[in-house]
């Protein structure tokens, strides 16, 4: 039994073994994507400081190459570019570009004009010092890639089923509850995303899993383009660029960090938008784009994702209930690698990861919550130096 349909639970779905029977439950509506992925923009960075989260992000996009839905395709590999406007981020970049070799991730190193000749449109020469290329990243759609791989898992799909109980026998799970239904189950996943810590507490297990508020914004609509350009950031002022094809994309961690609490979340990975916290640090990421190309903006989103206290998913087993298991604050990028870990565990199989173990959902037993999310606040506006 899977909790959550999202591109977590669909992944595993799609990798559990043939002869296991599944069922995922969501209790969001049939064809919508409400959660975390049906907001995503989608890059797919390899390179990762961890090695275990490089490892979950090179099987995710091996898994999403091939998948496409109705024509339309799920992953472009369409590269990924690092900016540095100082000398120092300069300097970083360097290292991160020893690090892709450690990682054996083919990479380039760029000065001012050939970084902004990668995405002309995005990158402002006149801000511009150095950049960092990576070929192998690329951009997702997360629903495209949802939807192709339930379709390809032999699992059932129960929508607008809300999970309201977790029944144990004995310190194992029996079943799962709806408001109608009851469903017998050997083993439950918890793939529930940002709602990970209300479904845990159904069995009163705790996670460290908070909920964060994140702007991005969109431009209007303009001629589809063919034009293959890379994802861009600039690390240093915590801001990223994708172009859709048929409009422009700009997100910024460049605020203060807005926890969303669980009561406040509802059914959507969606918040009203809060006015001048984010307008103020989109206005800033606008500025970075060429002067030509700043865009006014057609639509606002303030998306929600997870947040752990170390930027790490909570992968594997709960210690104290035989059956039930983490697979919570999980990227896109490392999605397809994670589940592939997760049913690796599950089936006693020798894993392909061998520091999966580095992200079991217990690591942080005994802590003080409130100082867990703290830590987990603090990581917010570098996220993409470790992701
Ligand atoms: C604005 C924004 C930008 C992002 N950018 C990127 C990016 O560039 N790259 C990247 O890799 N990631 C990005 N992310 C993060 C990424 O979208 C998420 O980490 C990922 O989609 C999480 O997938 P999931 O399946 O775990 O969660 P979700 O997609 O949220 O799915 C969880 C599902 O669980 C269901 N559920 C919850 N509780 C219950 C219950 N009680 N009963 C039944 N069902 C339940 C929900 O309805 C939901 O469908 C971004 C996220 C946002 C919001």
């Amino acid at each position: 039994m899977v909790i959550g349909a999202g591109i977590v639970g669909a992944s595993i779905a799609a990798q559990l073994p043939e002869d296991v029977s599944v069922t995922v439950l969501d209790q969001g509506p049939s064809g919508r994507l409400r959660g975390s992925t049906g907001h995503a923009p989608g890059y797919v960075g390899l390179l990762n400081e961890v090695p275990v989260l490089t490892e979950l992000a090179r099987a995710s996009a091996e898994l999403y190459d091939d998948l496409e839905l109705d024509g339309v395709q799920g992953f472009d590999r369409v590269g990924g570019v690092e900016v540095a406007s100082t000398p120092e981020t300069a300097a970083k970049l360097e290292e991160r570009a020893e690090l892709a070799v450690r990682a054996g991730l083919p990479h380039r190193l760029l000065d001012a004009a050939g970084t902004a000749a990668l995405a002309p449109d995005l990158i402002d020469p006149a801000q511009c010092l150095a950049g960092l290329h990576y070929a192998q990243d690329g951009t997702a759609r997360a629903g495209v890639i949802t939807g192709a791989l339930r379709k390809r898992s032999r699992a059932r799909f129960v929508d607008d089923a809300a999970v309201v109980g977790i029944e144990l026998r004995g310190n194992r799970v029996s079943a799962v509850r709806t408001a109608t239904e009851s469903f017998p189950a050997d083993d439950v996943v918890l793939a529930s995303g940002i709602w990970g810590s209300l479904v845990a507490s159904l069995v009163d297990q705790r996670i460290p899993l908070t909920p964060v508020a994140h702007p991005y914004v969109y431009g209007p609509k303009r001629a589809e383009s063919a034009a293959r350009t890379p994802f861009v950031r600039w690390p240093e002022q915590h801001v990223y660029a994708r172009d859709h094809g048929d409009r422009f994309g700009l997100g910024t961690y460049d605020h203060a960090p807005q926890p969303v609490p669980l009561d406040r979340l509802g059914r959507t990975a969606e918040q009203p938008w809060p006015g001048e916290l984010f307008d103020d640090a989109v206005g800033r990421a606008m500025a970075l784009l060429p002067e030509a190309n700043r865009f006014p903006i057609a639509e606002r989103l303030n998306g929600v994702f997870s947040m752990t206290p170390d930027n790490l998913p909570l992968l594997g087993a709960f210690p104290d209930i035989t059956g039930l298991w983490s697979a919570v604050a999980i990227w896109v990028t490392s999605a397809g690698g994670a589940a592939r870990g997760l049913v690796e565990l599950m089936c006693d199989k020798p894993s392909s990861f061998p520091d999966v173990d580095r992200l079991r959902p217990d690591r942080f037993a005994g802590q003080d919550p409130a100082d867990l999310e703290a830590r987990a606040l603090r990581l917010y506006r570098d996220i993409y130096a470790s992701l």
